[in-house]
């Protein structure tokens, strides 16, 4: 039996794929501990693992701010990975020197679940649930001149706290070494091969293992004669009611059923009437909605792309950041989905009809979705972890 400590930033959509991977652990056998913030207790716990809050020593940061920052303004991220290193430094050195875990598995944003594990000489995984990332996919996220030069203009502030971190016994030689993971660095990657974009230029350090969806979350489904849409715009950036308004405009007297997931902090009743081949939830099982759907209408957030993927689902395709674009442009890329022009409720009922007129995007997802399914998910995930394990042994 071995001994597994998971980190993550406070984020659905980062913790979503791990959980799989934690029950999987716990199913054979291994103890599991997980660091994250109070909001995700439930499903960590859930899945047998031993919950420790982070949420007192963190500057208050929300996957909004967080995503900027890792995409934009380098100086900043670093800053703030710098302080939450160093708040929970005591706390959690402490804890790993009496746990003696065997292994930490950090997602690739949670920056301080590597610099914990390499101050302490403990084996290191990535959990990365966007593509995989180096210095030829970095090429596609297209800096801007105004980002490059706040880096430049950055670089002092990113030294001082890389010193700071020195101080309190962390390797740090450059900020890349702490954003960046090499060829070398063990490696989940939560999506397959065939999806992942210059998958050829990673090594075998990565395990492509494909959406973590746990077997039993498979359900039969008859398929009706109506078409069934559903809509998400994901847990972060789902406050759109101009985007809600128009679907239900694009939708309402129309030949499809919708699902429409609207978010938490959504106020259903502000959206005006909900025509009757409309059900709008502020949360949906999204795994089983998608296994009954014909076309999603998505933000292009990794997971929700990946699972739509995995269950053969073609998309319309309505990124909200820089990130989501990239997804984007691989589903359109491999034929899989058709870019929304623009939010209006003529294009969103264009691209749906040309989703389901032409069969090419139906027969181009089924093809992703054989290589998802047979990319192992959540087994091989959890097999990745304990190989990284016993190869220390
Ligand atoms: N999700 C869900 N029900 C909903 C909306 C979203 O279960 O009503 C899940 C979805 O299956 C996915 C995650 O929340 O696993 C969203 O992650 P994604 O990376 O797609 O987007 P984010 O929320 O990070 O923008």
């Amino acid at each position: 039996m071995s001994k597994i400590v998971f980190f993550s930033i406070p984020a659905h959509g980062h913790t979503n794929p791990t959980i799989p991977v934690v029950s999987q652990l716990i199913r054979n056998g291994h103890e599991v501990w997980y660091y994250s913030f109070k909001e995700f207790q439930k499903k960590i716990e859930g899945a047998g693992a031993k919950f420790i809050p982070c949420d007192d020593f963190l500057p208050p940061i929300s996957q909004q701010e967080l995503n900027r920052k890792a995409g934009k303004d380098f100086a900043a991220l670093i800053e703030m990975i710098g302080d939450t290193t160093i708040a929970l430094d005591e706390k959690v050195c402490s804890e790993l020197r009496e746990i003696q875990p065997d292994c930490i598995v950090s997602d690739s944003l949670c920056f301080w679940g590597k610099l914990f594990a390499k101050k302490l000489g403990i084996p290191y995984i990535c959990s990365t649930t966007t593509f995989a990332f180096n210095q030829y996919t970095a090429k596609l996220m297209k800096r801007s001149v105004k980002e490059i030069l706040r880096l430049i203009v950055g670089m002092p502030r990113i030294n001082k706290k890389i010193e700071l971190l020195q101080s309190y016994g962390y390797e740090v030689d450059s900020f890349l070494s702490i954003i960046q993971n090499d060829n070398e660095t063990d490696t989940i990657v939560y999506t397959s091969k065939e999806f992942q974009p210059m998958a050829e230029t990673f090594s075998d350090k990565f395990a492509f293992i494909g959406p973590s969806i746990g077997k039993s979350h498979e359900v039969h489904v008859e398929k009706k004669s109506r078409k069934l849409i559903y809509i998400s715009l994901g847990t972060v950036l789902n406050q759109n009611k101009n985007f809600y308004q128009n679907c239900i405009q694009a939708f309402a007297d129309s030949p499809y059923d919708i699902v429409m997931s609207v978010g938490e902090k959504t106020d259903i009743a502000s959206l005006g009437t909900i025509p009757n081949n409309f059900i709008v939830k502020n949360h949906v099982e999204q795994i089983a909605v998608l296994q009954k759907v014909d076309v999603f209408i998505t933000h292009c957030g990794m997971n929700s792309v990946n699972e739509s993927l995995y269950f053969g689902v073609p998309m319309v395709l309505f990124p909200l950041h820089s990130e989501q674009r990239i997804v984007a442009d691989r589903v359109a890329e491999l034929g899989a989905g058709i870019k929304l022009k623009a939010n209006k409720p003529k294009f969103l009922a264009k691209a749906v009809a040309d989703l389901i007129e032409h069969q090419t995007f139906l027969e181009n997802t089924k093809k992703l979705s054989e290589a998802f399914r047979n990319a192992g998910g959540a087994e091989e995930a959890a097999k990745v972890i304990v190989a990284k394990i016993e190869e220390k042994h």
